[in-house]
């Protein structure tokens, strides 16, 4: 990465494994490890060093849009029933209130009112897989929640209110998982399940940008939708409708996939 500068970043949406799976023993061993290389590496790929980053995660669901704007949020270890060990990580990054601030006009100004909680620490969908991407944790960053209605469209059109946000070398960061339905993880019927959703998400993501947000908005409608993403369990699709929405005219691609206990996840890009 060169030094930090007004570059136009792209956006992401980044699988994030399950809880701390990338800091403790897992079974297989090597289930996590082409994930946790494709998020070390994600950094080295970016046109410059992000001023801040935007994380949108899969777990934080508000009434409203809200954003944390603490000036040093605390880890919150949202997760149960892991290794001790996994409840002392530390990811020390500040806070930007005033992106946080910003961040809440701009999405007024979308007329998709927004909160901002100073108290409100950072979730394990930033602090995982950032603790890869960027694990100096000297780039400010600012947690984005979901809209618990979880209605596509909203989601979308919150990204593109923050679009310009790119333009000051923001990097706006999707944290979620293609295939997230805990009942399919492990069991080989949901392989050729999580592969013809995932055919059609890469499909969608890598078609023209107009026509991209009006499939996307209509997700459910994708093949085996629902056995992927469960019905009011979507949440960790949504991230993606904001990064999407956000990237405007860029064109999306996927820039990584593997199978992970049985099921097929993925990650994209767009710029
Ligand atoms: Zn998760």
């Amino acid at each position: 990465m060169s030094a930090q500068s007004n570059t136009r970043m792209p956006t992401l949406f980044v699988p994030h494994g399950a809880g701390p799976c990338f800091f403790m023993d897992w079974n297989p061993p090597d289930a996590w490890n082409a994930m946790a290389d494709f998020l070390r590496n994600v950094a080295r790929t970016l046109p410059a060093r992000p001023s801040a980053i935007v994380v949108v995660s899969a777990h934080w669901l508000e009434p409203a849009f809200s954003v944390t704007s603490g000036l040093q949020p605390e880890l919150f270890y949202d997760y149960y029933g892991f290794p001790p060990h996994t409840y002392e990580l530390r990811y020390p990054a500040p806070g930007e209130p005033q992106l946080a601030a910003r961040i809440a006009d701009l999405l007024g100004q979308a007329r998709l009112p927004a909160q901002q909680d100073a108290a409100r620490g950072f979730d394990h969908g930033m602090f995982i897989p950032l603790k890869l991407m960027f694990p100096d944790a000297d780039i400010p960053v600012v947690q984005l929640s979901l809209r618990h209605d979880l209605d596509p469209q909203a989601h979308l059109e919150a990204g593109r209110a923050l679009a310009a946000l790119r333009d000051e070398g923001v990097l706006i960061v999707g944290s979620g998982m293609s295939f997230h339905n805990m009942r399919g993880y492990g069991d080989p019927r949901f392989g050729p399940i999580s592969d013809q959703f995932d055919r059609w998400l890469v499909h969608t993501v890598e078609s023209p940008a107009a026509q991209r947000e009006h499939v996307l908005a209509a997700w459910e409608q994708a093949p085996s939708a629902r056995l992927c993403h469960p019905p009011r369990a979507e949440e960790h699709l949504l991230p993606l409708m904001v990064v999407a929405g956000a990237a405007g005219e860029a064109a999306g691609q996927r820039i990584f996939a593997d199978r992970v206990m049985e099921t097929t996840l993925s990650a994209f890009r767009f710029d």
